[in-house]
């Protein structure tokens, strides 16, 4: 049986989060370091942690590390907020990066720079046709990704990042479970493709990586042809089997490292582009071509969510708190049994997932 998701309509509504999205003016310098000062002050008097995803804007990361917070892909950030001793946590990145934090850590007063920052997974997979979809099909066990929102967790049996999906998902396959998987269709093709296990996918898709493309890239492999192609597996199939090395965030960092070549073209955002010109300054990045620019072009390797986290949006929120990440107490209880699974599974698959990086 087919997802129950409407593709169509599901476009029409990220489309509609899209419009609703307001771009900010860059800051001069001046400016920027009186915000970046201003946010240290507020951060130490809270007793606050900056946690920032890798795809947000270089400043925000640096300012996290520079203040005693962190930079990370979605799972690292998860077990760094829940192990951190500090009251609030300040979560640069999407809403459901936000409401995780807040289900690992009730106690702490989470804070994001908007909570209007989401994500067209999260968008795709509503609760009510999800968990129709999984009612139809009680004897799969259910696997979502963590882009989505902490309804869907709390109906999922296990969650997952990029980082540690194929994993559990060939633990889950060696043990003889069919899997129903939730929501990024490409991710879940890439894995059951790697896995052999059998999934039931829902198909929704992140508008930045479905923008990569087959073509433009194969052009690409030809005018650069000693560059490796670095892709994250939200990135359609035809894409990822262009690609030198496939994963997540984290380990498209390690990888850029690691690997002889000079030049890397890499299809996912470009905010990852900060990070790996740290790990590795003597090295070039360019980003996969995309679908267009422009007009039409939603997204040309950034995502629209991750760039409203601005310096201006921090200091709001941390001088005047209204962005507080609140999640239903007994729905976060829900959704913190498969968050721990995970991280259960990935501190015992700890050296096994470094291993891949
Ligand atoms: S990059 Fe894609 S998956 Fe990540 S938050 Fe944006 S829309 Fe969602």
């Amino acid at each position: 049986m087919e997802p129950t998701s409407n593709l169509a309509a599901d476009q029409v509504l990220v489309k509609q989060y899209l419009d609703a999205v307001e771009q900010s003016a860059p800051l001069d310098e001046h400016a920027e370091m009186e915000y970046r000062n201003k946010i240290k002050g507020l951060l130490r008097e809270n007793n606050a942690v900056l946690v920032a995803h890798y795809y947000t804007d270089g400043v925000l990361q640096d300012l996290a590390e520079e203040t005693g917070g962190f930079v990370g892909d979605s799972l690292e950030m998860a077990r760094f907020g829940s192990a951190c001793e500090a009251d609030t946590l300040v979560v640069a990145g999407v809403r459901f990066m936000g409401e995780t934090a807040k289900i690992l850590c009730p106690e702490k007063t989470v804070l994001m720079p908007t909570l209007d920052a989401t994500c067209s997974l999260d968008i795709a997979c509503p609760i009510e046709e999800f968990s129709e979809f999984c009612d139809q099909h009680p004897d799969h066990t259910v696997v979502v990704y963590a882009n989505t929102s902490a309804a869907v967790k709390a109906r999922a049996d296990w969650v997952v990042t990029s980082s540690i999906g194929l994993e559990v998902v060939e633990h889950l396959a060696d043990q003889g479970k069919k899997i129903l998987w939730a929501p990024d269709q490409h991710l879940g093709a890439y894995i059951q493709e790697k896995s052999g296990a059998q999934m039931l996918l829902w198909d929704a898709a992140c508008i930045v990586h479905e923008e990569f493309r087959f073509r433009g890239l194969l052009d690409m492999r030809k005018l650069y042809p000693d560059a490796a192609i670095l892709a994250h597996p939200e990135s359609p199939a035809q894409v990822l089997e262009l690609a030198d090395f496939v994963g997540s965030t984290t380990q498209m960092i390690k990888a850029a490292q690691r690997l002889d070549n000079d030049l890397f073209i890499v299809a996912t955002d470009k905010g990852i582009f900060h990070r790996m010109r740290q790990v590795a300054p003597e090295k070039s990045f360019i980003a996969a071509p995309t679908v267009g620019s422009g007009a039409t072009c939603r997204s040309c390797a950034h995502c629209p969510w991750m760039a409203m986290n601005t310096l201006a949006r921090l200091y709001e929120t941390l001088a005047n708190p209204t962005e507080e990440v609140q999640v239903d107490r007994q729905l976060g209880e829900q959704a913190m049994v498969p968050l721990q699974r995970m991280l259960d599974f990935a501190s015992q698959a700890q050296l096994s997932v470094k291993g891949k990086a």
